[in-house]
């Protein structure tokens, strides 16, 4: 395999975007790190990262040596303390301020001086992430999509300090993943979901006011606009809750109320109605 600008990596956080991270690094041919300090959700983002190859070795876009190879490239742990020889960490854990922050401050501790420390963070500023770190102009936004090895786009982000070279190299090794990097700088919610949000809470509002059913809402954007899944469809795939953060980091950060969440989209968090992962959003789900 072609030499890869990180050969060494490691990812923290095997949830749904971690796993997905650490196989297209795996499969680029870098060897990985998957930790993640909670020992079943490391087995489950291993068992998903098997089950993944193996779908596409039975579609035929993987020979069944090549992915015995690539699994064979991630290795695991469960301590931060096992990153020393990394020289790229991409963070992918629970989306919130004070658990980054941690986070972050003990990755500074221990990754080697001239470690690339990214995060995958959807909201929250990488500028702020990066204030817990010695090496702030090292910390940047590696913004992955789900489902990880499917979607395109990364979204790099740079902090106020990011350096030009770590930038740049961050978006070569994203091409290395056969990934579409675009930059974009440090506001609230990047570009992705400053656009995608008050798209999707626009649509919570149209059904709050019955201006068509959840359906009808769907098929316009659908057929209409030429989107691959309508945006009520959509919110219950991301989750409501983290649709509701997210505009509410949209909110506060601009300062704007057009940002101001939709309080029908309240209503369904509080009921606990919180898209597919509860079986129960906009739509209802076996
Ligand atoms: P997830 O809940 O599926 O996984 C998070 C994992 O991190 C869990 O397995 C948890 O055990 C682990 N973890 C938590 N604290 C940890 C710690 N201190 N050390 C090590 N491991 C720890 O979450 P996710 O959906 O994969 O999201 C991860 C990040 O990616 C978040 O910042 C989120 O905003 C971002 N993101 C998510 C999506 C998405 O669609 N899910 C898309 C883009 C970005």
């Amino acid at each position: 395999m072609a030499p890869v600008r990180y050969p060494k990596v490691a990812v923290i956080g095997a949830g749904t975007m971690g796993n997905g991270i650490a196989q297209v690094f795996a499969t680029s041919g870098a060897e990985v790190l998957l930790i993640d300090s909670d020992e079943k959700a490391l087995e489950r983002g291993i068992a998903t990262i098997e089950k993944n190859l193996g779908r596409m070795v039975k579609k035929e876009k993987l020979t069944d040596d090549a992915a015995r190879q690539t699994l064979g490239r991630v290795g695991r742990g469960t301590a931060l303390e096992d990153i020393s020889d990394q020289a790229l960490v991409v963070e992918a854990i629970v989306e919130r301020a004070d658990v980054k922050a941690a986070v972050f401050s003990k990755l500074d501790e221990i990754a080697k001086p001239e470690a690339v420390l990214a995060t995958n963070t959807s909201s929250i500023s990488i500028t702020e992430i990066a204030a817990n770190t010695q090496r702030p102009e090292q910390v940047i936004g590696m913004h992955f999509m789900n489902p990880v090895p499917i979607m395109k786009l990364v979204e790099v982000i740079r902090g106020q300090e990011t350096s030009d070279e770590v930038t740049s190299a961050v978006v070569e090794c994203s091409r290395e993943l056969g990934k579409e990097p675009v930059e974009a700088n440090d506001y609230p919610g990047f570009v992705s979901n400053r656009v995608l949000m008050p798209m999707i809470n626009e649509a919570v509002f149209c059904l709050m006011e019955g201006v068509a059913t959840r359906e009808g809402i769907d098929t316009v954007m659908k057929l209409g606009m030429a989107h691959p899944m309508g945006p009520l469809t959509l919110a219950d795939l991301i989750g409501l809750d983290v649709c509701l953060d997210i505009l509410e980091v949209l909110h506060r950060g601009l300062g704007d109320d057009k940002y101001r969440p939709c309080p029908l989209l309240r209503r369904m968090v509080a009921a606990g109605r919180l898209g597919r992962k509860s079986a129960k959003g906009f739509y209802d789900y076996d």
